[in-house]
This record gives structure tokens, sequence and C-alpha cells, in this order.
């Protein structure tokens, strides 16, 4: 197979963030650090060496930056002091552009006025939308937004509200995995896997979904581990809640403070920020080799993963304590703030990430399966028999 060679790649990639890898000497010093890199991966010096030569449908079918787990042990090494891990990142990043069809990522990860302008004019909305509702659908005029009124009149169309900010992004969301699919599998490799082998290795999937396995096999970075599980745990389980426990959220009066839904919610919410507040301090801090060097995606998705979280719990206190104009203006800012992160970052932010570096490792471990196959003498065409 032929690819072109595209002088313009190097500059489109320098576009979405560092890759300072035209000092690089070869030595490779990066691959014999990184753990991941073996035969069928020897990152990250090819994925760098495929940009520098212009080989973008190369790395547009590559799944190598998915696989780095990120932990700074190249950049360590490299005496060019290139950073080869900031460039995996960025390489990430350009990644996610690729895959979406909407170009919003594109302009998102490359611009931080597009980024900025994105989330403001999805909180601006979410906020008209709220004025607009009290004063039409609840018929409330500007004087009564003083007064104490129960939550009562929101239900059910906070359900569906919530619904939709949750599941119309997921779903632009799953259709990216899908042309990542088709970019680094099926265009790549031409007819897929049979049936079975692809529902044999999604469990390669799901255990580095809920698990964040290579994570955790990282001699260098043991304590992130414990901060991305938390706070994929954190996600997953409130984003749950929401689609499907929101009942709770309906009635007149909270849940008993022994109901498991309460627990589940606050212990999620614990996690959510745990896993923030680390990363976020890591970041301040700069002493660890990951938290160095930090682009405006890496700052906004923990901060306004913890605003949403702590906005969250205000407005359970609020309420909890009966007080109902404050439970009410502390809702409309958290709704501000989660449905922005919701809309814009879970499809094209650093959220997508989450489903992203999992389903690279499952394509991998395909690639790798189909590499060591041997096919039956009935799966062998009779003219090559
Ligand atoms: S950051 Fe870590 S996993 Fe990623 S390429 Fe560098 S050494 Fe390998
Ligand atoms: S260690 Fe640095 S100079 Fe050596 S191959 Fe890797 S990026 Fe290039």
């Amino acid at each position: 197979m032929s690819y072109d060679c595209d002088p313009t790649f190097l500059a489109e990639v320098r576009r979405y963030g560092k890759f300072d890898v035209t000092g690089c000497f070869n030595c490779g010093s990066c691959t014999l650090s990184c753990d991941l890199a073996d035969d069928h991966a020897s990152f990250p010096r090819r994925s760098t060496r495929q940009v520098l030569m212009g080989l973008r449908q190369v790395v547009n079918e590559s799944l190598d930056p998915w696989i780095c787990h990120d932990c700074g042990d190249c950049s360590k090494t490299c005496p060019r002091e290139t950073e080869p891990r900031a460039a995996m990142m960025t390489l990430r990043r350009y990644l996610t552009s690729v895959y979406d069809w909407t170009g919003i990522a594109s302009l998102i990860n490359r611009s931080k006025a597009w980024h900025i302008g994105s989330l403001s004019f999805v909180a601006i909305v979410v906020f008209l939308l709220i004025v607009f509702y009290h004063l039409w659908a609840a018929d409330m005029s500007l004087p009564d937004f003083k007064n104490p009124m129960p939550l009562e009149h929101m239900f059910p169309l906070i359900t569906y509200f919530t619904l939709a900010v949750i599941l119309f992004p997921f779903l632009i969301l799953m259709t990216n995995a899908f042309r990542m699919y088709l970019l680094t599998v099926r265009r790549k490799e031409g007819s897929p896997s049979s049936l079975s082998r692809w529902l044999l290795e999604a469990k390669t999937f799901f255990l580095h979904f809920f698990t964040y396995k290579k994570m955790a096999e990282c001699p260098t970075e043991k304590g992130r581990w414990t901060t991305h599980l938390a706070l994929g745990l954190g996600c997953m389980v409130m984003l749950f809640l929401k689609v499907f426990a929101l009942q709770w959220f309906q009635t007149d009066t909270l849940y008993p403070l022994y109901h498991p839904q309460r627990w589940i919610g606050y212990v999620a919410t614990a996690f959510l920020i745990y896993g923030t507040v680390d990363i976020l301090a890591g970041r301040i801090r700069k002493k660890r080799e990951i938290y160095k060097d930090s682009d405006f995606s890496d700052w906004n998705f923990p901060v306004l993963l913890l605003a949403t979280a702590v906005s969250g719990i205000v407005v359970h206190i609020c309420r909890a304590s009966g007080l109902e104009l404050a439970t009410h203006y502390a809702y409309a800012i958290h709704l501000i703030i989660a449905v922005p992160m919701l809309v814009v970052e879970m499809p094209f932010g650093k959220w997508t990430h989450m489903i992203y570096r999992p389903l690279a490792l499952y394509f991998q471990s395909l690639k790798v399966m189909n590499l060591h196959y041997q096919p039956s003498s009935e799966e062998i065409p009779e003219y090559v028999a």
C-alpha cells in the first residue's frame, strides 16, 4: 500500500498543541523507556516520525497515540528535550478532531477562543432557557423570581431536559467512535474479523473502560491510576443515576438519609471531588512530568467537573435544608455549569478519551489476534488452498 506525503501535515498537527520533535535525532531512548512499546506499537518514536514525514493517512489510521497512557517516561529520558509525551497528547487531540464529523472538535481543540466561546454559548442558552421557562411555561413574572417556591413545577420536564443533554452528546460520541472504527480497523484491515472474535475480544474494551488497567500497570505513575479510577467511576455512576434514577428528584421531599440511592450519589460525588482536586493540585504544583505542561483542555475539564460536583452539593444541601429560593438559584447555576460540560466536553473535548482509549486497546487486540490467527481449512478459499 502506498501513502502520500503531505508537507502541510506537521504544521496542522502543531495547531492542536505542543509538537516539538523536529530536534529529535532518532536515538530511540523514548521507545526504550516506554513500557508499552513492543513489536506492535513502537511508539512514541514511530508516531512522531510519521508526522514529520507527513504521513497523514498513516497517522489517521493509527491507534498508537491512544495506547500511550501518558506516563511521561519518554519525555524524562529524551536527550533533546523534545517532550514526546506532549507530542502524543497533541496527536490525541488531533485524532479526536479527525473522528468528529461535526467539525466542532477541530475548532475547540485548535483554538482556546472557540473552546471558551462554545462553553459560554451553551451556558448562555441554558440561562435563557431557565428564564424563558419560568416566565412562560411556569407563568411567573420577574418579581416572582424573589419568592420561594418548591421545585415541583419543573417535574417531569427537567427529566426530559436532563436525558436530552446527556444522551444527545453521547450519541454524537458514539457516531464518532464508529468513525474511529472505520478509519483504524475497517479501512486499514479491509474485511473485519469474524463476529465471534469481535465478541470474544469485547472483554478488552470493558476491562480497560472500567479498570484503567494500563495505568495500573504503569510503574512510574502509580498514583494516577487511583485518580483516574475515581474520576471514571464517579462520572459513570453519576450519569447512570441521572439517566435511570432521576425519579428521586421528582418527589416533594428527598429520599430518607438511609436510602442507598443517596449514598451511591454521595460516594460518586466524593470520587469526583477527589479525582479533580488531585489532578488540579498536580497541575498547579507541576512537580510530576505528566503535569509539567498543561494545555487549556487539561485545565477546563477538571475545573468544570469540580464546579459541577460542588454546585450539585450546594443544591442538595439547600434542598435538604428546605431553602426553596436558594435551591432554585443553586440549581440554575448547577445547570449553567454542568450542561456546557456535557454538551461540549463529552463528544468533542477531553472526556472523549474515556471511550477512545479503551476502544483503541480493543481494536489493537483484534489486530494482534488477526496477526496470530491460523484460519481453519474451511475458512481458506479454494483457489488459495
Ligand atoms: S508517555 Fe509513557 S506510555 Fe506514552 S509514549 Fe511516553 S513512555 Fe510511552
Ligand atoms: S528520545 Fe528524543 S531524540 Fe531520542 S528518538 Fe525519542 S524523541 Fe527522538
